[in-house]
């Protein structure tokens, strides 16, 4: 049985997406947001090599992990002491690529090509994008970051194809909501585009990912209001001509 552990290395964000309850308020947890400290990590990842699950890791439950001070430190150590995944199966990294250097990303290809671990540890990274246009970045991210982030992936994505590298796979999330469903098919074809281009084979999903390929995913909005924003994904990606089940909710169980 397999087990998913979430150990969040920090509840603050440097953006503020709409749609994100913790850019809402200032103590997410019901405490002020703070960054986890160096010997937490270190007792909190010791503590995974007594479970009898097998571990699914990731370093992220709300806030933005990778504005972490010392992420990197973090997550080298992480895989640093996994050797034969005596801590963890599969580790998951989410994302909003703001913070992503050349340096980074090359660090994180590094480390899923890691020796003394099985080669699909490092299974995901997990951008979270929801736009096209810089204008409607702005709108639902609650910054203007749109071409900085872009670069970010669109770097990352060569430094894995330049290297040969099979993992991290990456998810390139969009969720449908009112200011970035007009452009759903210019975020499909951009990236598209871009993964043909680097010869990667990739799939769309309007549901959870499952298959480990590249997946450029379409998600549904979480709110008050879930009838309506379940019906605006359904619309939007029938719009975009896949096939999917005719109806007002296109998601499992599973999904979140
Ligand atoms: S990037 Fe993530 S944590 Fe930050 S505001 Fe957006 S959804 Fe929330």
């Amino acid at each position: 049985m397999e087990i998913h552990v979430n150990l969040e290395l920090t509840d603050h964000c440097n953006i503020k997406c709409g749609m994100c309850s913790q850019s809402l308020r200032d103590d997410a947890h019901g405490v002020p947001k703070r960054f986890m400290p160096w010997e937490t990590w270190k007792k909190a990842l010791a503590g995974l090599a007594d479970m009898e699950e097998e571990v699914h890791l990731c370093p992220h439950w709300l806030g933005e992990p990778t504005i972490h001070p010392e992420f990197d430190r973090f997550v080298e150590y992480a895989f640093a002491v996994n050797q034969q995944n005596r801590l963890f199966r599969e580790f998951k990294l989410h994302t909003n690529a703001v913070v992503f250097s050349e340096d980074r990303s090359r660090l994180l290809v590094d480390l899923a090509q890691a020796s003394g671990q099985l080669e699909d540890t490092f299974r995901w990274v997990h951008f979270s994008v929801d736009a096209f246009s810089p204008e409607a970045y702005s709108l639902v991210k609650g910054a203007d970051r749109r071409e900085q982030v872009y670069q970010n992936i669109h770097r990352f994505l060569e430094i894995r194809n330049a290297r040969g590298a099979r993992w991290p796979k990456v998810t390139l999330a969009f969720v449908v909501q009112p200011g970035n469903d007009h452009e759903a098919g210019d975020f499909l074809r951009h990236w598209q585009g871009t993964l043909q281009g680097l010869g990667c084979e990739s799939r769309v999903t309007w549901d959870w990912p499952h298959e480990l390929l590249d997946t450029i995913y379409f998600r549904p909005l979480n709110t008050g209001d879930q009838i309506t924003a379940d019906r605006l994904h359904a619309q939007t990606i029938q719009s975009l001509g896949l096939t999917v089940p005719k109806t007002d909710r296109l998601r499992s169980a599973e999904s979140f």
